[in-house]
């Protein structure tokens, strides 16, 4: 018989899946792997029903709200699943907040956030397909531009 390769269980921790394929790996690179030291498996082209997608799933892992949010920005049709004691607690469908600070950079080189020390602010004008609009200087960005902190 053929081994198959087991994704283990995760006893506590988070499972965000939903997430598109191509964006797996930009979800992962925001949340801080390298510090963790329980199980993280990161699995993109994974068939779902809409296509294919990519599931992430990190022990001992409780995201902030800043995690949270930079996720809604990169996948906004994650979802949120908060494993305890190998069961699915609580499962929350990413949203994206009306402003978000210290999320983005700010793409204008003259921007104050870009020259001091000032913390971004963006406000979001549109949820799909994103844009959002930073309070300084108003320049408007769009999703293929926007970059994270
Ligand atoms: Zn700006």
């Amino acid at each position: 018989m053929k081994k198959e390769l087991k994704v283990s269980a995760i006893k506590d921790g988070t499972v965000i899946d939903h997430i598109p394929s191509n964006a797996a790996f930009k979800v992962a690179e925001i949340l801080d792997l390298e510090k963790i030291n329980k199980i993280i498996s990161v699995a993109t082209n994974l068939r779902s029903k809409t296509g294919k997608k990519g599931i992430i799933k990190v022990g001992g892992k409780i995201l902030t709200k800043d995690e949270f949010d930079k996720i809604a920005v990169i996948a906004p049709e994650a979802t949120v699943n908060i494993i305890h004691d190998y069961e699915v607690k609580e499962k929350i469908k990413v949203s994206l907040p009306d402003t978000l600070n210290k999320i983005v950079k700010c793409s204008n080189p003259s921007c104050i956030t870009n020259n001091e020390n000032v913390n971004t602010r963006f406000y979001v004008i549109k949820k799909d397909p994103l844009k959002v609009r930073c309070h300084y200087c108003e320049r408007s960005m769009e999703k293929e531009e926007i970059q994270m902190i």
